[in-house]
């Protein structure tokens, strides 16, 4: 999938986050689709590990800075991705204003510098603009139910105020803004210390450590694989004319913690047990997007199964731990659901 405007070809993306997970991965799909990135990342949460590959390359640069300042880029830019926001629980409530302060001041930042470059713009929403879901599976159309003054606030409030810029800059004329709201996604180059789901009980298993689960672990939670995320971001921002949607993007496949658990004691060799843990506060009980319209419009569905994502992303965490792990076998019968792509 290459990004097209209306007469030529993208050349010049700016990725904000670009040195962080999914930032990482989609400078990494433009460079090799031929296009020049410009990173804009103050590594809060991001690696330099993850961009090193590109130190010195021509059609990548990084321009080490908090979006929360203004920003000036003097060569014209076609597209911006804006995902520069720490994205884990553990490291948004590090900082709670600073995390608020990136969503608002640094998104119009890049809001102003898209305007005045004339370029597309993707906002890199979340699943945790609906809060604590009254309504399952969500869908766009649902506006939330969300704690305003709880932990999580800076972060959930924080994005929809984002949306909110976006769509009063659309509306005014001012920029092409699109909104996706992306749901839980792993994948290599997460980071082992990031307290997600994923990161936590493989990171757990690989180092035999009891694998921690919070809560009862019958909540729910769906898994989309970081490429399939990518080609998602990647139609975003192609779709013409703009819809002015906001998108969910994320797999609809849905898990039980208890079920992750599970699947990834069966793929681990490991000795590791499962504890159970208080739920913190204001965690989601059920987690599962409404894909309806990205199919409808982007004609993007994911197609990893999380099976087949969970082998690389455990290869992964392994290679960051410095471990060698030959992943079990899978049982076919057990694990049949996880590893089918027509579950969708
Ligand atoms: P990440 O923490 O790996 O990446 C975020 C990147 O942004 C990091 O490189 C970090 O250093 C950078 N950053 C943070 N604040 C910044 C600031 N003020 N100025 C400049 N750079 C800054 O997270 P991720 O999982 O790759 O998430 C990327 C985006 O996608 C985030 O905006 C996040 O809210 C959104 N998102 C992710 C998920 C998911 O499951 N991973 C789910 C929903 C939404």
């Amino acid at each position: 999938m290459s990004i097209n405007t209306k007469n030529n070809t993208i050349k010049t993306i700016v990725v904000t986050g670009g040195a962080g997970f999914i930032g990482s991965h989609l400078c990494e799909y433009h460079i090799n689709q031929g296009h020049k990135v410009i990173c804009i990342d103050n590594f809060l949460t991001g690696s330099r590990k993850n961009i090193e590959r590109w130190r010195g390359a021509e059609n990548f640069q990084l321009i080490e800075q908090d979006i929360c300042e203004a920003l000036e880029i003097d060569e014209p830019i076609d597209a911006i991705y804006n995902l520069a926001c720490a994205a884990s629980p553990v490291h948004y409530q590090a900082d709670p204003v600073h995390t608020m302060m990136s969503n608002v001041v640094g998104t119009r930042n890049l809001l102003l510098l898209a305007e005045q470059h004339g370029a597309r713009f993707l906002q890199a929403s979340t699943s945790e603009v609906y809060g604590d879901p009254e309504q399952h599976p969500q869908s766009e159309t649902y506006w939330g139910h969300v704690n305003c003054t709880g932990p999580r606030a800076c972060y959930d409030e924080g994005k929809r105020a984002a949306e909110a810029l976006c769509f009063d800059f659309l509306r005014a004329g001012r920029v092409d803004a699109r909104v996706t709201r992306i749901f839980n996604t792993y994948g290599p180059r997460m980071r082992p210390d990031d307290g997600r789901i994923i990161s936590n009980l493989v990171t757990q298993a690989i180092e035999g450590k009891p694998l921690t689960i919070y809560g009862s672990g019958n909540q729910t939670r769906s898994f989309c694989y970081v490429s399939d995320m990518v080609c998602g971001l990647v139609a975003m921002m192609n779709m013409t004319p703009n819809r002015g949607l906001p998108i969910n993007l994320g797999n609809p496949q849905e898990f039980t913690v208890n079920e992750l658990a599970e699947l990834v004691l069966m793929l681990v060799p490991t000795n590791s047990k499962v504890v159970y843990k208080p739920l913190p506060v204001d965690d989601p009980q059920r987690r599962k997007p409404d894909i309806r319209r990205a199919q409808k419009i982007l004609n993007w569905q994911p197609q990893v199964p999380l099976g087949e994502g969970l082998l690389k992303t455990i290869a992964w965490f392994a290679s960051v731990a410095d471990r060698r792990v030959t992943p079990r076998k899978p049982d076919a019968i057990v694990t049949k659901a996880h590893f089918a792509r027509s579950a969708l």
